[in-house]
């Protein structure tokens, strides 16, 4: 099958509220202008190199996507066309963001990653840490990035049982800090979890964003 195939078969199986963004990383921008042709234009990357690479030799009407971790010295790389970054995983980050964002003069959109796997390795806020910043008069002072929601990623593991209470924790912290932080912001609305092997689980736990490559693209070296 055909990738403007597996996106149809992809579409047709979610809901139309929820926000599909095809992980693009490693593959030929080939690839990525097929999904485009068959009218498909919201990609995600992980690295800041790769992203660059594509976003400078792809149509301009691409809204582009950074989910993997994100160092502060490259912000500056994406800061004027990124639609969200995905991985905030510290106070430190969003400053650097922020700062980047005035340069350019735009309000870039991120989401908070919370570290919900058992896996040491991946990365994320407590719900300590983010509170105490989301509290500090520092935060409310950054004029220029506007948290649209949270993200996380699963334990990889076949046991569905934990992939789900990862997921229902995440859920969880995004609904507390709705409460706490941002009741009157409507435009914080938005849990990013679910890759191609637990996108359905997380759906079920109240994704509204999830991140496929795979399943769309095939399998990457
Ligand atoms: C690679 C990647 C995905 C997509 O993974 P698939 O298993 O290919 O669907 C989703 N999220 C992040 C952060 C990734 O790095």
């Amino acid at each position: 099958m055909g990738i403007k195939e597996n996106f149809e078969k992809f579409l047709k199986n979610i809901p139309d509220n929820v926000k599909l963004v095809a992980v693009t990383k490693t593959k030929p921008n080939e690839n990525i202008l097929e999904a485009y042709k068959a009218g498909y234009k919201i990609f995600g990357e992980n690295k800041v190199q790769e992203l660059v690479d594509k976003q400078e030799s792809l149509p301009g009407d691409i809204e582009w996507h950074m989910i993997g971790h994100l160092q502060r010295n490259k912000v500056k790389y994406i800061a004027d066309f990124i639609t969200l970054i995905h991985g905030v995983d510290s106070f430190k980050l969003l400053k650097a963001i922020n700062k980047e964002a005035i340069k350019v003069n735009r309000i870039i959109s991120c989401l908070l990653q919370f570290h919900i796997a058992k896996e040491q390795s991946k990365f994320g806020l407590s719900y300590g840490e983010a509170v105490e910043f989301l509290d500090s008069e520092e935060y409310k002072a950054l004029k220029n990035v506007q948290i649209e929601g949270v993200m996380g990623m699963a334990t990889f593991t076949e046991d569905e049982n934990v992939v789900r209470s990862e997921f229902r924790e995440l859920n969880h912290i995004f609904n507390q800090l709705k409460q706490d932080f941002f009741q009157d912001d409507s435009r914080f609305k938005e849990i990013s979890m679910g890759m191609s092997g637990d996108y359905r689980i997380a759906l079920e736990e109240g994704a509204t964003i999830i991140r496929i490559g795979s399943l769309l693209f095939g399998h990457r070296n």
